[in-house]
């Protein structure tokens, strides 16, 4: 589904990813691993045209280097990025129906009442503006959102940045039900890599804008670099 070769990307002068190959197929959930400042979330602003890169990357066939971010959307790739992935002043509802802009079908009514199913907290805040929603809340709405252009892949950076344990295993079960129950392919940066690697099946660690070692999630979390420096044992 994702075919990315040679990927280079930095801001201005900085170079930051320095030739990145990776794969993905549909339906894999993989994570991306990696220290602080490796270059994980400029490898998700990288897919989702956020900035301009060099290298080949391949959506279902299709070459998206160059394209703009809302092309990107339409081929079927959302992107939920670090932090408030929401329009703090449209209420939880309005969010959703943004996440749909590049839809014309009649269902949008029907996916917003199913992610409500999946997300209670956002039905019973519905008509609550975004900013004033807690930081689970809001990751969730973030969430959501993105599901709403109904995306082959979705792009996820760091999804339980600044919440507590239960709402962060609470996230990543739904993830995994998406994954189970639509067969939405993700692509999660993580640095809760212990959970991160309960739901992927495979995953890549990024040291300093390079791929530095990668297989499935069982030969990760027994290998014994990777288990000291992100897993903590
Ligand atoms: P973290 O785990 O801390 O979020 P990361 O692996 O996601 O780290 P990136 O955010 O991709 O790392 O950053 C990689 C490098 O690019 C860092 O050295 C960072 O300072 C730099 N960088 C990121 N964004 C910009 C920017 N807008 N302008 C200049 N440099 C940037």
């Amino acid at each position: 589904m994702l075919r990315v070769s040679g990927l280079v990307a930095g801001y201005g002068p900085v170079s930051v990813l320095h030739g990145l190959d990776f794969e993905l197929s549909e339906g894999e959930v993989v994570v991306i691993l990696g220290a602080n400042g490796a270059g994980k979330t400029t490898t998700l602003r990288a897919l989702s045209g956020m900035i301009q890169v060099q290298g080949i990357v391949e959506f279902a066939g299709v070459p998206i280097v160059g394209k703009k971010v809302e092309e990107i959307v339409r081929l079927g790739v959302a992107h939920v990025p670090q932090g408030r992935g929401t329009i703090a002043d449209l209420t939880v509802e309005e969010n959703l129906r943004a996440g749909a802009f590049v839809r014309k079908d009649r269902e949008i009514d029907a996916d917003i009442a199913r992610w409500y199913e999946t997300f209670p907290r956002l039905a019973e805040r519905r008509g609550q503006a975004a900013g004033s929603m807690s930081g689970g809340e809001q990751q969730m709405l973030a969430i959501a959102r993105a599901l709403m252009s109904r995306p082959r892949l979705l792009l996820l950076d760091e999804p339980s940045l600044g919440l507590a344990p239960l709402v962060t295993r609470e996230l990543f079960e739904r993830l995994r039900e998406i994954n189970r129950e639509m067969g939405t392919t993700m692509l999660v940066v993580e640095q809760n890599a212990n959970l991160a690697l309960e739901i992927a099946s495979r995953g890549y660690v990024l040291e300093a804008g390079r791929i530095a070692t990668s297989g499935s999630s069982s030969e990760l979390m027994s290998d014994e670099a990777v288990r000291k420096a992100y897993l903590g044992y």
